[in-house]
């Protein structure tokens, strides 16, 4: 058998995890079986259609990476692959149905099915949608009326006082009783647009969909569906009704949980990889102990039977963890590049908005060790490396001073260390710290307590990325002048009549 699946959005919204989810998942079945993933527009509901969320869509998973091999942008045997550009088919299925037996017109106003509708509720009836008014109309009548123009729509026909039965792939034997459908639904409109449980069965059927991997949301769909299948003689597709994500809290994922749609984990600085990654980890388990996937990976590993039943949990920190590991697995480079969005819209060279001139640009690029290891959003990074562009605000002078020291001690320590900030300028990481070393040992002083106050004027934070990679990339000249502006801040400090007493040395 041809394996063939496909993700059907109604392009309704913007794309959010769980629609990603929903794609992924049919992608690596897909490629897990060497079969075809098939993306099909859902946009029969015109009143809450939009084309910029099209757009999104296109952007969203040109982002991401995942690909589809036959849809409306690429094409594929069984275009066209947008429900609008498909009406005439359904169409004549619809009548199809009518003329089968399977269906048949219902000639009810809106009115009227409002109307009972209010009189079930006042009566606080157990019934709910429709009475089934029109199903016993005489078919001859009835084709009279449609032929004659009388507004109609198409309803199915559920066969009643049976059961309808269906395997689902995950959660196993599925029994519905067929009374418990919602009464004979509306396949075509009276406008003559499908709605979505006729056009979706039609091309999964004559777009020879071989596995349904969706949502459980859809799973009380399936029924009618099986239903729908079988009126048409065909066979159904397998079902695989994908496990539910949540939010910490167990509720379903929601904007209250945080991020939900692409767009704005993209804003936030997520990497592709590191979403696809998690994502593929929603309801899903691959390897024991391996955390990291690339794509192919995951196509390598992926199989129904590594599905979970449980709902998913998504855990926005476990997101985080991810990202921070793709953020390590960039070269410099690609690094750079990634965050050089977030750095100009930051204003990291200048004013917001400014483009960093060939110097800056290179300076970025070279900072990259310096937040690697520790970022795990890419606007983290011209957040941290503010002080290599512009000078830093001149911290308090308490700042400056080590535990157990005084403001006198800081200003002798940060005076030493000047003496070193030319050599480490021009030296490794290596040298560096055997140069500082020395220097600590010969004035017989504490690493730490030498270090600290050369790092609070050169970056402006006691907490800052490391010290000798921040030198190298200033340069001497620049690095001098800001020991020397704090050394002045602080001897004036100092000399100052109303300076608090210093504390006692211990
Ligand atoms: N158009 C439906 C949606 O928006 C498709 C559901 C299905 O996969 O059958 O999710
Ligand atoms: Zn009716």
């Amino acid at each position: 058998m041809d394996i063939r699946d496909r993700y059907a959005p109604s392009p309704t919204g913007l794309q959010h995890i769980g629609g990603v989810r929903t794609a992924l998942f049919n992608y690596l079945f897909a490629r897990s079986q060497q079969g075809k993933f098939i993306l099909r527009l859902e946009d029969t509901d015109r009143t809450r259609f939009d084309p910029a969320f099209v757009q999104n869509l296109y952007d969203t998973f040109a982002w991401l990476g995942l690909r589809w091999d036959e849809g409306p942008d690429t094409g594929g045997p069984f275009a066209p692959y947008i429900q609008s550009e498909r009406f005439e088919l359904y169409r004549k299925y619809a009548a199809e149905l009518v003329a089968k037996d399977k269906a048949y017109y219902c000639f009810c106003s809106a009115e009227r099915i409002e109307q009972i509708r209010k009189e079930r509720e006042e009566a606080h009836s157990s019934e709910s949608g429709y009475d089934r008014h029109c199903r016993s109309v005489p078919p001859g009548e009835a084709q009279r009326r449609a032929d004659a123009g009388e507004p109609h729509t198409i309803r199915l026909k559920i066969p009643l006082g049976e059961k309808t039965r269906f395997t689902d792939k995950l959660l196993g034997e599925i029994e519905w009783k067929n009374d418990d459908i919602s009464p004979d639904p509306v396949l075509l409109k009276s406008d003559g647009f499908p709605t979505y449980h006729l056009a979706n069965i039609v091309d999964d059927h004559l777009m020879g969909i071989s596995h349904v991997l969706r949502a459980q949301e859809w799973l009380p769909s399936t029924p009618l569906h099986v239903i729908l299948y079988a009126a048409f003689g065909w066979e159904h597709p397998e079902f695989c009704h994908l496990p539910m994500v949540m939010g910490s809290d167990g509720k379903k994922l929601s904007k209250r949980h945080g991020a939900t749609s692409v767009d704005e984990f993209r804003r936030q600085g997520y990497l592709p990889e590191a979403l696809i990654n998690y994502v593929a980890l929603l309801g899903a388990s691959y390897e024991e102990g391996k955390d990291l996937y690339t794509l192919e990976e995951l196509a390598a590993r992926f199989s129904l039977d590594k599905l979970n039943k449980a709902p998913a949990i998504f855990d926005y920190k476990k997101l985080e963890w991810y990202n921070g590991q793709y953020i390590r697995m960039k070269s410099d480079d690609e690094l750079a590049a990634l965050a050089l969005p977030y750095a100009v819209s930051a204003g990291l060279f200048g004013e917001p908005e400014k483009a960093p001139t060939a110097e800056q640009r290179n300076s970025f690029t070279v900072a990259m060790p310096l937040v690697k290891e520790r970022a795990s959003f890419l606007h983290e990074i011209p957040e941290k490396l503010g002080y290599l562009f512009s000078e830093p605000a001149i911290p308090a002078a308490e700042e400056f001073i080590p535990k157990k020291a005084n403001l006198a001690e800081a200003i002798r320590l940060l005076q030493i260390g000047r003496d070193l900030v030319t050599p480490m300028s021009n030296a490794n990481d290596e040298d560096a710290e055997v140069l500082i070393k020395a220097k600590a040992e010969d004035a017989g002083v504490k690493l730490g307590d030498l270090m600290m106050p050369l790092r609070v004027a050169i970056t402006g934070a006691r907490v800052s990325p490391p010290l000798f990679g921040s030198l190298r990339i200033l340069g001497a000249d620049r690095a001098l002048a800001r020991v020397d502006r704090a050394l002045v801040g602080m001897r004036k400090l100092s000399a100052s009549p109303t300076l608090p007493a210093d504390p006692p040395i211990p």
